[in-house]
């Protein structure tokens, strides 16, 4: 599968991290993806302006800065499945969950109601309590928090489009993840999107582990607004910048209240420093600052990669990949662990997360000491996430020899 592999060349442009000089087995691209050769060339591109121009840097050069923001839209929509004025490049996550927030929760007394999973990203379940305490409601009464069915790790899809369904005229806003971070589900995002207009809710997804993972579709599948970071499966570096998706049915409405900054408004006016502000037009409405124009120079090094590659693509090698590690997690014999991801590939990203029941920490323990890269969930998940852009089926088998071994040191 490796010889025959159209993308298998694209490990080559990566920085493998190794351990006693052989290559970490990394699969943790999930959490923060490895680096690409080219950004290197694409920071000190930028820090050359920057020694050689100074200010002057914000209109010349190759790259002027005040357009930064511009040179990834086109392969941001590709990626996400949009229109390029429906996205942009901009802040955190975090920040950009909060800002959208400002423009699509507006609770009133009969519609205040939000559905989110259970067990949501920490950092989203922080930002989903303390927006609806800034509104002066409860947390308790107004967060709906969908929890799989008993014995199970993942939530139906008819589930969540009854729970919208009940919640009718009182919901708000569906906040869901694209894939979760913690089971590795796949969330039917046209579904869920249609279930939530026909009750009139608004629809946004936290794309953090979805961006650069799986195919998205955001502007077909008519999904109000999302987000997601650039450093888990978009290699754009530790805590690199965040991008935004605003479907255009909004983004060209100036009326929708946002919180304003001077990179939001209306860049022929920008310089005027003038009173009033005048929204862009699409997701460039929603931006507060000038560009981090270093983190944006990695994350634009990055995109072009993924563009080499080709979203389809690596869904089509991603099917596989996963699916061989699936089979090699079949073949190994064991009472310790329960794949909790979903098993039918639609359902799923790259990711497979193994709940262990027991010693699950020291199997975590042995394969790190044995150079593989994973990651420890608590309280007792192992995430794995073969990235079809640079781990190979040869990774894949070797984990399966080094689990094995693990498991079997454990148990003696
Ligand atoms: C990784 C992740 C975050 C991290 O947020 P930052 O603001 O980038 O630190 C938030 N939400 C989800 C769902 C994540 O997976």
């Amino acid at each position: 599968m490796d010889e025959e592999d159209q993308l298998g060349h694209f490990r080559q442009q990566f920085h493998i991290p190794s351990h006693n000089s052989q290559e970490y087995i990394y699969f943790t691209g999930n959490s923060l993806g490895l680096q690409p050769k080219t950004t290197r060339e694409f920071l000190e591109t930028e820090l050359k302006a920057w020694e050689d121009l100074a200010v002057e840097g914000h209109f010349e050069g190759s790259n002027p800065w005040f357009h930064y923001h511009k040179f990834t839209k086109e392969l941001l929509a590709r990626l996400v499945g949009a229109e390029p004025g429906e996205v942009v490049s901009m802040n955190n996550l975090t920040g950009n969950l909060h800002l959208l927030m400002v423009s699509f929760y507006r609770p009133t007394k009969e519609r205040f109601k939000i559905i989110a999973e259970a067990g949501a990203f920490p950092s989203d379940q922080y930002m989903l309590e303390t927006q609806i305490q800034y509104h002066g409601l409860d947390p308790s009464e107004a967060l709906i928090e969908l929890k799989p069915r008993p014995g199970s790790h993942t939530l139906e899809t008819s589930d969540i489009t009854t729970a919208i369904a009940d919640a009718g005229p009182e919901l708000a806003l569906v906040m869901l993840s694209g894939v979760q971070y913690y089971s590795g589900q796949f969330f039917d995002i046209p579904t869920i999107t249609q279930a939530g207009h026909d009750v009139g809710a608004i629809v946004g997804f936290d794309l953090a582990h979805a961006a650069g993972n799986v195919p998205l579709n955001l502007h077909d599948d008519g999904v109000d607004f999302a987000t997601w970071c650039s450093y888990k499966y978009l290699n754009s570096g530790p805590g690199g910048v965040s991008g935004i998706f605003v479907h255009d049915r909004h983004g060209n409405n100036p009326h929708l209240p946002r919180f304003g900054g001077w990179w939001g408004h209306d860049e022929s006016q920008r310089f005027k420093m003038e009173k009033g502000f005048i929204p862009m037009q699409g997701a460039d409405g929603w931006q507060l600052s000038n560009v981090n124009v270093l983190s944006t120079a990695a994350h634009w090094a990055a995109l072009e990669v993924h563009d080499m590659a080709g979203m389809e693509n690596l869904r089509a090698k991603s099917i596989f990949l996963t699916g061989y590690l699936e089979f090699i997690l079949n073949q190994i014999n064991n009472n310790d662990f329960e794949v909790i991801t979903p098993t039918d590939p639609e359902q799923r990203g790259c990711q497979l997360s193994l709940l262990f029941n027991t010693r699950g920490k020291e199997v975590f323990e042995e394969l790190t000491a044995q150079g593989v890269v994973v990651d420890w969930r608590e309280p007792n998940v192992i995430r794995l996430a073969p990235v079809p852009l640079y781990n190979s089926y040869s990774d894949v088998y070797q984990f399966g020899k080094l689990l094995e071994k693990a498991l079997a040191k454990e148990a003696s």
